[in-house]
């Protein structure tokens, strides 16, 4: 049984950084990379125009840059495959996936968020491609590797892997592993909460799932149910936030008292809404109302994290530390109430586009919050 308290306060949040290559159309406009990273400091440098200059139109116009500088856990330079110091999707897995991994299976619950602007490289960074696969398919990957390779080793410890995927999109949970009907309004499931378990989704599809295959299937399948809609901005910037879980059981088999023990975990990797402010998509109405909402489940999750990250909330007693982080203000907190603090580990990698210095700053001090 994990101790509830670690030695290190706020040991327990991690927040990396990650900057994405340029896309075609940035290739095309003659984008500048306004990104610096020091590997050896793990600093992320943003230039941005300067504010101060009064003739503010003009130092634009003449380059006047400022740099605003910012100290992460990591920075993943993923922005010149050439460079040496590229960050492959492998290389972001080693780094914190692997390790995310192993805390599952000493029992801990873990959770990894993707956060940033539509296009900054959340889906990539945590899905990836069939050839350059993310975080998820690589976690689920190792998992049943290392399975396989306990059950040769210790064949009184049983294993049990099953997975769930929803989303929460305008403040409502939708279920990604049930089928979308055409032309019939969307279904939404209501949230509960147990004694025990504390907050959940009712009737949320949980499948078991004995291979890779099986789960990257199941993963497929609740991509394509997701919802995305277009804006202004993109036209496929995705609205909604997507909860992947895959629940691991672990059953110990005590061969001279024959009792049995169990330890179970969750691991949630979580891809993120556009971090983008409504205004700057242009949205109106049905839009608007979805961009509020997501903007309060974004800010939530930042004053949660910024709550577990803050040493005096490791302190008091148990009890009143609870009561300070604002779980119940969004859904998605609320969900993910379990994963984040207590006993779990809480990783935050901020996905951030090269030459945007409006929404990379924005989003780089909100990362920068959650430390
Ligand atoms: P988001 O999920 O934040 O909206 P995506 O993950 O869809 O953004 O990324 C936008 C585009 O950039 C995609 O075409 C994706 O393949 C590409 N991309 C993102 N990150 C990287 C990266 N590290 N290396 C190469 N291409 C990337």
């Amino acid at each position: 049984v994990p101790p509830h308290a670690r030695a290190d306060p706020g040991g327990n949040v991690r927040v990396v950084v990650r900057v994405r290559a340029f896309l075609p159309r940035e290739i095309e406009r003659n984008a500048e990379c306004l990104i610096r990273m020091n590997p050896d400091t793990q600093r992320t440098t943003l230039l941005v125009p300067n504010d101060t200059d009064p003739a503010n139109a003009r130092a634009r116009a003449r380059k006047v840059m400022e740099e605003k500088s910012f100290t992460f856990d990591r920075s993943f330079w993923s922005h010149d495959p050439r460079d040496p110091h590229y960050a492959t999707q492998e290389d972001i897995y080693d780094s914190l996936g692997e390790e995310f991994l192993d805390h599952n299976f000493e029992g801990y619950h873990t959770c990894i968020f993707a956060y940033g602007q539509t296009g900054s490289g959340k889906s990539y960074t945590m899905m990836g491609t069939p050839e350059q696969p993310g975080l998820i398919p690589r976690t689920c990957e190792d998992l049943f590797e290392r399975i396989a390779a306990a059950q040769e080793e210790t064949p009184n410890i049983s294993y049990n892997v099953r997975v769930s995927y929803f989303e929460v999109y305008n403040e409502h949970v939708r279920d990604l592993l049930v089928p979308v009907v055409p032309h019939q309004p969307p279904y939404y499931l209501k949230i509960r909460e147990s004694p025990t378990e504390g907050p959940y989704v009712k009737d949320l599809t949980e499948v078991p799932v004995r291979s890779l295959n099986e789960i990257l299937r199941y993963m497929r399948i609740g991509d394509s149910n997701r919802t995305t809609a277009s804006t202004k901005m993109n036209d496929t910037s995705s609205r909604s936030h997507a909860v992947f879980t895959i629940m691991l059981k672990q059953i110990h088999h005590d061969l001279e008292t024959d009792e049995t023990t169990e330890r179970s975990s969750r691991i949630r990797l979580v891809d993120l809404a556009g971090s983008e402010r409504a205004k700057s998509t242009e949205a109106t109405g049905q839009r608007l109302r979805e961009g509020s909402n997501i903007n309060k489940s974004l800010t939530t999750l930042g004053r949660v994290i910024a709550a577990l990250a803050d040493p005096k909330q490791h302190r008091p007693s148990r009890n009143s530390s609870s009561s300070v982080v604002p779980y119940r203000d969004s859904i998605l907190t609320w969900l993910l109430k379990d994963s984040l603090g207590g006993n779990s580990k809480t990783a935050m990698i901020a996905c951030i586009a090269p030459s945007d210095y409006e929404e990379t700053l924005s989003t780089l001090r909100y990362a920068d919050q959650a430390k």
